[in-house]
Order: structure tokens, then C-alpha cells, then sequence
């Protein structure tokens, strides 16, 4: 049996309650990453609030994806950890709005920008040789870079500060006790307190704003992209699978995905 933990980014938006309609329909459990300004009733998205609300009470996991979604190496230390501090007050309300017990406080990094740009989200040479051309490709095919220019000392620094912030205010490593791929358990990515991922569908490619831009551009590349990894057929270790909730085609983008998952033999894993 092929196990994965399913993480979907960027939430609220106009498809989540379609969203989550659906995967509890198919008792698919997942993690959402929230946008704060997407639920901010302040900034007018009481409607993106109740959603989240909606989302805990079909038993969802809402996670943080801090405020704006800017990228960490270009905005610096106090803004994003502000950005986070503010998300997090949004979940923590509409935890108790749900009436339901807050879980662990779990964060992810918009863009998979930890402090070095995301073409370097970790550092490679933690990464055991063999395997650190397929774990450079996941970050540099699986997400949009800017740059693949090496991190600086301050960046890394930036890096070091923002992980002990989140360490330091009660962010927990996402709890994924079934990963055990060697690239991971023993690399950074096993280490970070943040959420990394360990497969990224590419969804957002498909995207209206971004198709043809890119190397997968159908549902079938993201189909194929899925039948040629050689990590994610195996059924010795589950894998953290990126999809996204944003946009309107996402949605049934995300069915189709999920429905050719659960017809080959993918289990998906309670967090
Ligand atoms: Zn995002």
C-alpha cells in the first residue's frame, strides 16, 4: 500500500468548502496551510474566516502559511515572524469559533522560502550524495524560483533565527512517523520544525495564470509526473504530497488527482 499525508496550500479560497465537501466525502484527511489576509475578517475576509471555521468542523487540520505569502529571504526576520504571529491568532480564533481542540501549531513557509530563496530551502549537502540531484530537482521542478543563487551567511543566518522562532513560540515538526525515505530521515528536511514536503504535484502549474509557462501543463503531466517518481510508488515509506487550494480550475484539478490516487492504491494518512 502506497501511503501519503496530504498538504494543501494557500487556503481559504472560493473552493474550499467544495474542497473539503469533497475530500471528507472520500474520508481524505489533510493539512490545510491558511493565508492570514485570506482570512482576516479585518481585512474584510469574514467569509474566508467562516470557511476555516467550516473546514475544522468536517475535522480538517488548519495550519499556518503566515499572512501575505511573501518570501522569507526578501522580506527578513520581524516581518515574517510578525506575519506568522498574526496568522496564528487568526487559527487559534477559529479554533475556538469551531469549539474544537487546537492542535499543535504546524507551519509552513510561502514559496518554500526559509531564509535562503527556495532554490536553496535546504541546505543539499546535508542531503546523502546519492541522493541529492533528486532532492534538488523536487525544490527546483516543484516550485517557482527566482534565483538559484547560493545563500548568503546573512541568509543562512536568517534561516537559523527564523527556525528557532518558531521553535521558541510552539511550532511543532509536522508529525509524519510513516516517512522514512533515506533523503529525508537523514537530511535537513527530517530535522526542520517547519513543513516541508516530499512530493509537489506541480498543481499550480495548471493554473490559469500559469499554464503553458511550464513543464507540467495538463493533468495528465501531473498524472505522469506521478507514475515516473521513483520515490513515490514505493511502499516502504509514505511521502507529504503539496497540492493547492487557490484558483478556480484547482478544484477540479485536486478531484482528479485525488480520485487517480485513491483508484491506485494510495492510502491517505490521518496527520
Ligand atoms: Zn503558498
Amino acid at each position: 500500500m502506497k501511503k501519503v499525508y496530504l498538504t494543501i496550500d494557500d487556503s481559504p479560497s472560493n473552493n474550499t468548502d467544495a474542497l473539503t465537501d469533497f475530500l471528507f466525502e472520500k474520508k481524505v484527511p489533510a493539512v490545510l496551510f491558511a493565508r492570514g489576509e485570506f482570512m482576516d475578517p479585518e481585512k474584510g475576509n469574514q467569509e474566508g474566516f467562516d470557511k476555516i471555521v467550516r473546514a475544522i468542523k468536517k475535522g480538517f487540520i488548519i495550519a499556518n502559511h503566515s499572512y501575505a505569502h511573501e518570501r522569507t529571504s526578501e522580506i527578513g526576520f520581524e516581518n515574517q515572524t510578525s506575519q506568522i504571529a498574526r496568522t496564528q491568532l487568526l487559527i487559534d480564533q477559529a479554533y475556538e469559533e469551531a469549539g474544537a481542540e487546537k492542535p499543535p501549531r504546524y507551519f509552513r513557509f510561502p514559496h518554500l522560502d526559509r531564509g535562503c530563496g527556495n532554490a536553496h530551502a535546504i541546505d543539499f549537502n546535508t542531503v546523502p550524495e546519492q541522493y541529492r540531484d533528486y532532492v534538488q530537482h523536487l525544490f527546483w521542478d516543484g516550485v517557482r524560483l527566482e534565483t538559484k543563487e547560493p545563500p548568503t551567511l546573512a541568509q543562512k543566518q536568517l534561516k537559523n533565527d527564523v527556525q528557532n522562532w518558531l521553535s521558541e513560540n510552539g511550532f511543532k515538526k509536522f508529525p509524519t512517523p510513516d516517512v522514512s525515505l533515506p533523503w529525508w530521515t537523514q537530511s535537513e528536511l527530517g530535522q526542520a520544525i517547519d513543513s516541508l514536503v516530499t512530493f509537489s504535484t506541480s498543481d499550480w502549474m495548471v493554473t490559469p495564470r500559469h499554464i503553458g509557462k511550464w513543464p507540467v501543463a495538463s493533468v495528465d503531466d501531473i498524472k505522469t509526473k506521478m507514475e515516473n517518481d521513483p520515490w513515490l510508488n514505493r511502499e516502504d515509506s509514505a511521502h507529504i504530497v503539496l497540492m493547492h487550494d487557490d484558483r478556480e480550475d484547482l478544484l477540479t484539478i485536486t478531484e482528479n488527482i485525488v480520485n487517480y490516487m485513491l483508484n491506485s492504491n494510495f492510502t491517505f494518512l490521518k496527520p
